[in-house]
Parts: C-alpha cells; sequence; structure tokens
C-alpha cells in the first residue's frame, strides 16, 4: 500500500455528507435544479427538505437521473 491511487478527494462522487442543508443541486443530465425550499411536488418531497435527506430511490422528476448525477451550484 503506496497511498497513491487516490483519486476522489474533492469531487462530489455522491457524499451527500459534504452537502449543506440549502446546498440546490443541478441534474447534470437535463439542467433540472432541486432546490430544497420548494422540494419536489412530483417526487412526494416535501418543501424543506436537503438533498441529502432525499430518499435513495429518488431520481431527477425530469429525466429520471440517479442522484449521483445532481451538481452543487454555488453562487459566488
Ligand atoms: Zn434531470
Amino acid at each position: 500500500m503506496s497511498g497513491f491511487g487516490h483519486g476522489f478527494e474533492g469531487s462530489y462522487a455522491g457524499n451527500a455528507a459534504r452537502l449543506a442543508p440549502d446546498d440546490r443541486l443541478e441534474c447534470g443530465i437535463c439542467w433540472w435544479i432541486y432546490d430544497p425550499a420548494e422540494g419536489d411536488e412530483l417526487g412526494g418531497i416535501a418543501p424543506g427538505t436537503p438533498f441529502a435527506h432525499l430518499p435513495a430511490h429518488w431520481v431527477c422528476p425530469q429525466c429520471e437521473a440517479p442522484r449521483h448525477k445532481f451538481m452543487v451550484l454555488r453562487d459566488d
């Protein structure tokens, strides 16, 4: 074990623990945006639900992409 070969630091890679509760995420396939303040009415997700708390089977309501296709939106 050399310690080399770890290429995952810094990528989101489905690691919900790095998300803030109010982070918005954008679908990498269709650009639909999940806003925790609004939830996902189609998916039965109540407003105020952080992305990290979405059920494991949740998919994009527009294109059915899985959660790990989403990318965090940052307004700088
Ligand atoms: Zn989508």
